[in-house]
């Protein structure tokens, strides 16, 4: 297993956003977490990169407990994050802001550019474009792209079809299926619970700050209580 995630308890306060939450995550997998809103999976996501600390419980990555670590050391033990909102640095272009995902390699990072600007395409069109003046779409493909520099284990994904029209939303789930084929496994969180299931092979349904199920993707696409809740009826 690549990521466990054991029984984690955090607060925003005296708020318990998550009351035990476990999440395991094997190597080559897509998992998604899916669940109304406020039910805890950005503050999932957040307290896997090490955004937000844990009352209790402990995450466990590629072997070492990295419950404690520092989120900079994390996305160099091979933890890669999009963020919700994007988190791109808006007055610089896509190429430099592309080269500040790679910030923590040793090594040449033109190869990792090379497959970034493959992947897509649109951001090799627009690699001297400030980034805050790109489209909402774009900025998510950059995000994406700027998380990949880093040759990351794990990708953690925050709603990367947020705000974004349906044929893009398409475009985007395609390319992180690309991602995952070549060897990148994928945490993605998403309010668009149809897609995110069609695309995982696995899926944790959160409310009110607990797992309430988990199972195959596809299980999850046919089950009645979950087609209701979060399937538009079904
Ligand atoms: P959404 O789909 O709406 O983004 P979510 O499932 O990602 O929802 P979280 O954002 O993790 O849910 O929120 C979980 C709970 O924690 C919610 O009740 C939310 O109000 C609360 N919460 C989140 N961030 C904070 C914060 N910074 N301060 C206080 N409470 C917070």
């Amino acid at each position: 297993m690549l990521l466990e995630i054991k029984d984690i308890h955090v607060h925003y306060g005296k708020i318990a956003a998550l009351k035990g939450i476990s999440v395991e995550v094997n190597e080559g997998e897509i998992v998604t977490l899916i669940g109304a809103n406020g039910a805890g999976k950005t503050t999932t996501l957040k307290t896997i990169s090490g955004l937000r600390g844990l009352t209790s419980g402990k995450i466990i990555f590629d072997g070492r407990d990295i419950s404690k670590m520092p989120g900079h050391k994390r996305v160099v033990a091979g933890l890669g994050q999009a963020p919700e909102g994007r988190g791109i640095f808006p007055g610089m272009t896509v190429h430099d802001n592309l080269l500040m995902g790679a910030y923590a390699r040793t090594t040449s990072s033109s190869k990792e550019l090379a497959e970034a600007y493959e992947l897509f395409p649109r951001l090799a069109e627009r690699r001297d474009q400030a980034a805050g003046t790109m489209s909402g779409g774009e900025q998510q493909m950059l995000a994406i792209g700027r998380a990949l520099m880093a040759r990351p284990k794990v990708l953690l994904l925050d709603e990367p079809s947020m705000g974004l029209a349906p044929l893009l939303v398409q475009q985007i789930f395609s390319i992180i299926e690309e991602i995952n084929r070549r060897g990148v496994t994928v945490l993605l969180v998403e309010q668009n619970a149809q897609q995110a299931l069609k695309l995982a092979h696995r899926a944790y349904v959160l409310e009110t700050g607990r797992v309430v199920k988990s199972a195959a993707a596809s299980d999850l696409l046919n089950d009645p209580a979950v087609q209701a809740a979060y399937l538009g009826g079904g």
